[in-house]
């Protein structure tokens, strides 16, 4: 850690990753990132301001004085001292730079921390420009970057020290109700005070390669515990493994994420007006046998929710993690525009071979994935965000792990979430609409399916095992059980079906996707400026009416089908 150093001033230096020379002029051009291994080394406040913001648009400033020393605090030496000290060290005032300016052309106030001035460490001066910069993004009702490195709280201030956590998260609280977006960009080491607070408790949370965060420390966890710690404990890979990072960043494209986070969190530029491409009359399908559209939604070639990102969501950022456990690859989750729209997108995912489908958990999700969606549509309705969902899932992931950490707690919680966001919510049933794990993402305002698609309370193979003792009847539970768009579309299950390419949306993809753009996109504008209060009403409402003799005589007749047919052939 201590070679690769911008205050380096000699013509080589050693790289703290992998030891290799490195000639120094290159090194600085790299960003500090090592050539050879990837390493990030530490940057400076003044180098991390110059590397982010766009070149002149920084401008610093200093917040109101603090007491430097509340305890008169002496150990070999006054600290009032030491405080000098890492003032000629570093040429700065204190730990913290607070920065006005703009990334990739969007307005952001920032607080850089810089971990030469004493460990990075959050005494009282730092927490007052941590919140300081809070308090002015509030105000400007702009965004707030803080980029963290520390050792932790500094301890020569004591127990004020320890305040500042709870001060600097009161800031965060504030912004959260605001509205306004918080990002903290983890950087190594950033540990203690700094990671049990605002580190942690932005809405985004990146890290940089590398970077360790932790509370306690390695050294203090070996010795208290005395067990050998995992390899790569608290570096950021392993946290983004145990959901607690939304993405990784190398320091290059930096930039260009936080960019689009900023445009995401913004009212985003001028939309094209759509035409709504949907049938929603269901005599306008063709019909057909429900175990062939059971066949169809199973096309291993079907977009899968990435391929429809790819093509129809602009500046896509994949937001990761459920910040407890995991983070399930079964649900893709993020930010993005959509026809120049800001929004939330959270969908399934399967995959088109079994190696891409086995790593995505076959697109049956876990607690951990219903609770990173439950994430992201939390920060879409702070955001004032639209929702969208794509659903193309046998159902939840059955397995000990899965029912350990609540599955069915994490699905009933989105579905009470689901009922209360907001912000306008359009859910589109892609493939597969397998039971509780499809509907925890498809409580919405307007609820959509792909003419290949169905949507049931049990895949067909599952009813048929339970009420004809037998998986092979699976079609005629399919049949019994009313599946296909063409039901949906007459129960009123869904609201409009998506007509699909040729055969199927297997057979284009960038057709199906812009298809699908074009309903979402005209479903929208048909929700633009109704607020949060009257979505949330006719969204519950609608649901209400499920089974109410008045509005759907239809379900009844199709559960008494089933009935008399099992009667039938038991
Ligand atoms: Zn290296």
């Amino acid at each position: 850690m201590t070679a690769a150093r911008t205050d380096d001033t000699g013509d080589w230096l050693v790289c703290a990753g992998c030891r290799t020379l490195l000639y120094a002029r290159r090194f600085r051009r790299h960003r500090q990132v090592c050539p050879d291994c990837g390493h990030h080394a530490p940057l400076t406040a003044p180098d991390r301001v110059a590397d982010l913001f766009d070149e002149g648009t920084a401008r610093t400033w200093e917040p109101t004085a603090t007491d430097v020393d509340p305890l008169g605090f002496v150990d070999s030496r006054p600290y009032p001292q030491r405080v000098v000290e890492a003032r000629a060290r570093t040429g700065l005032d204190e730990g913290v730079l607070c920065v006005r300016g703009t990334i990739a052309g969007r307005s952001v106030v920032a607080a850089v921390m810089d971990f030469r001035f004493l460990g990075g460490s959050l005494g009282a001066a730092v927490g007052e420009r941590i919140t300081a910069a809070a308090e002015a993004a509030l105000a400007q009702r702009a965004p707030l970057l803080l980029v963290c490195a520390s050792g932790g709280a500094r301890m020569q201030e004591g127990v004020v020290a320890l305040m500042q956590m709870a001060k600097t998260v009161a800031a965060l609280q504030a912004l959260d109700e605001a509205g306004v977006l918080t990002i903290s960009l983890v950087t190594d080491p950033t540990y203690g005070g700094v990671a049990a607070s605002f580190a942690t408790l932005a809405d985004v949370v990146i890290a940089e390669p590398g970077a360790r965060l932790g509370f306690a420390g390695r050294r203090v966890i070996e010795q208290t515990i005395r067990e050998e710690l995992p390899e790569g404990f608290q570096t950021a890979e392993f946290l983004l493994a145990h959901g607690m990072l939304d993405l990784i960043v190398p320091r290059p494209e930096l930039r260009t994420t936080i960019g689009r986070l900023l445009g995401a969190a913004s009212g985003g530029g001028p939309r094209p007006l759509r035409t709504s491409p949907l049938v929603t009359d269901p005599t306008a399908l063709p019909e057909r046998d429900p175990w062939e559209a059971v066949r169809l939604a199973r096309r291993l070639g079907r977009p899968t929710t990435l391929d429809y990102l790819t093509h129809v969501v602009e500046d896509f950022v994949e937001l990761h993690g459920d910040r407890r456990h995991g983070d399930d690859p079964a649900i893709v989750a993020g930010l993005g525009r959509l026809d120049g729209r800001p929004v939330a997108v959270v969908g399934t995912q399967k995959g088109h071979d079994a190696a891409a489908l086995a790593a995505r958990g076959y697109g049956m999700s876990g607690p951990a994935g219903y609770r990173k969606a439950a994430r992201v549509m939390t920060l879409a309705a702070k955001l004032g965000l639209p929702v969208v969902t794509l659903i193309d899932t046998a159902g939840a992931y059955p397995g000990v792990a899965a029912e350990e950490q609540g599955q069915a707690l994490a699905i009933a919680e989105n579905i009470g979430l689901m009922a209360s966001l907001p912000v306008p919510v359009v859910a589109v049933v892609t493939g597969e609409g397998g039971s509780g794990g499809a509907l925890a993402l498809a409580v919405a305002d307007r609820v959509l399916a792909c003419a290949n698609a169905v949507y049931s309370v049990i895949s067909a193979e599952g009813c048929a095992s339970i009420l004809w003792k037998d998986a092979a009847q699976a079609p005629r539970a399919a049949a019994a059980l009313q599946v296909d768009a063409r039901a949906l579309l007459r129960l009123g299950i869904v609201d409009g079906v998506l007509p699909e390419p040729g055969d199927g949306a297997d057979s284009d993809h960038l057709v199906a996707a812009r298809t699908l753009r074009d309903a979402v996109s005209a479903a929208l504008q048909g929700l633009e400026g109704h607020d949060g209060g009257s979505l949330v009403a006719s969204r519950r409402a609608r649901f209400r009416a499920y089974g109410a003799e008045t509005a759907l005589g239809a379900v009844e007749t199709g559960s008494t089908a089933v009935i008399t047919d099992v009667r039938e052939s038991a």
